[in-house]
């Protein structure tokens, strides 16, 4: 089941929750809304999943409108941050409750409804433990119960908020990789909330990327980190270091380091900043042909791995840090004070006027 969304705005007061916010959720797809705390990423889901109405605008469920369908004639699944399960309520019975409370010519004969939770809990990888009580769970583990009573009902869409937002790193780590696995055997469309880049980054095949109620990109996992449209989501997405610079048609200048910009070919002497992850510069004692920004070497700092180095512009004093592997490290050999020449791999260059 496709989703789409179209020019959807909410306001709580004077407050753009949602401002004009247009996009295509592909059939089949795990997806991820990635975005700071107060983006509006639950309004979207909560919106998406009939809990919420928008102010303007339009949800299609496969191409149909389902702006005036309830969440129920939705057929939507969702799993929110605090479990919520039934806790009076075996495993077994909170799985099959959605089951058990459907309208009487809907519902399935008791036969159908053992068979269907025997057959989630093993998907959920939670056999044996139908008889227990959620409380003699682990958090992990009624995660995953709240995921099967989801699916019990064969939603059309799985909508998760924040699903591992409460269980600590080790367990949130395994359970993003597990609900990667789940998704590729059942592929139902399936959306999901965080604030957590490296989870957005490592379990959906598309990311969109909010920021004060609008979406500032939508692309594969590869794309929005490599490939950022703007200096927020260049920033969001992972540790950068920024340099002030200058573009002037179709050139970029960084202190020392002078390189083809071809996206501001239009620009006269205007001011930029240009953004590199410290694992895209590459040190250099001398300077080549192709040359770095000059730089005095500040700190070296080992770890795990890696090693960081911590730079200083030699024309603005701006500080840096480079990510080298330990390997290329000992072979450079670098020390405290030392000029260098910090060469980016990949540089992104945004004019200073870009509105973040
Ligand atoms: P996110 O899930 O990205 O953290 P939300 O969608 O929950 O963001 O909220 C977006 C903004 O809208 C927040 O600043 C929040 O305070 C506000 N907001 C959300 N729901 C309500 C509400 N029911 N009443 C008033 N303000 C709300
Ligand atoms: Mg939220």
């Amino acid at each position: 089941m496709s989703i789409e969304v179209r020019n959807l705005s909410r306001r709580f007061g004077a407050f753009a929750a949602l401002d004009d916010v247009s996009a295509v959720f592909p059939s089949g797809k795990l997806v991820a809304l990635l975005g700071p705390s107060g983006s509006g990423k639950t309004t979207l889901l909560r919106i998406i999943a009939g809990l919420e109405s928008a102010d303007t605008g339009t949800v299609l469920f496969e191409g149909k409108d389902a702006t005036a369908r309830s969440a129920r004639d939705r057929r939507v699944g969702f799993v929110f941050q605090h479990y919520a399960l039934f806790r009076h309520m075996s495993v077994f019975e909170n799985i099959a409750f959605g089951l058990r409370v459907k309208p009487r010519r809907e519902r399935p004969p008791e036969e159908k409804i053992r068979s269907r939770v025997h057959e989630l809990l093993g998907l959920v990888q939670l056999e044996g433990l139908a008889g227990r009580l959620p409380g003699q769970l682990s958090g992990g583990q009624r995660q995953r119960v709240a995921l099967a009573r989801a699916l019990a009902v064969d939603p059309s869409v799985l909508l998760l908020d924040e699903p591992f937002g409460a269980l600590d790193a080790r367990v949130r780590e395994e359970l993003r990789r597990w609900l990667r696995r789940l998704h590729d055997e059942i592929h139902v469309t399936s959306l999901f909330v965080t604030h957590d880049v490296e989870e957005a980054l490592e379990v959906a095949d598309v990311v969109v990327v909010m920021n004060h109620g609008r979406i500032e990109q939508v692309g594969t996992p590869d794309e929005v980190y490599e490939r950022p449209v703007n200096a927020f989501v260049c920033n969001f997405l992972g540790h950068v270091n920024l340099f002030h610079a200058r573009v002037h048609e179709g050139r970029a200048q960084i202190g020392t380091l002078e390189v083809e910009a071809p996206a501001h070919a239009a620009a006269r002497d205007r001011q930029a900043i240009a953004y590199a992850r410290p694992h895209e510069l590459d040190i250099e004692r001398t300077r080549t042909s192709e040359s770095g920004i000059e730089s005095t070497v500040v700190q070296i700092l080992p770890v795990g791995p890696i090693v960081r180095v911590g730079l200083r512009r030699s024309d603005t004093g701006e500080p840096f840090e480079a990510e080298l592997g330990k390997e290329s490290a000992r072979r450079l050999g670098l020390t405290v004070g030392e000029r260098v020449f910090a060469r980016p791999s990949n540089l992104r260059i945004f004019a200073e006027d870009y509105v973040i």
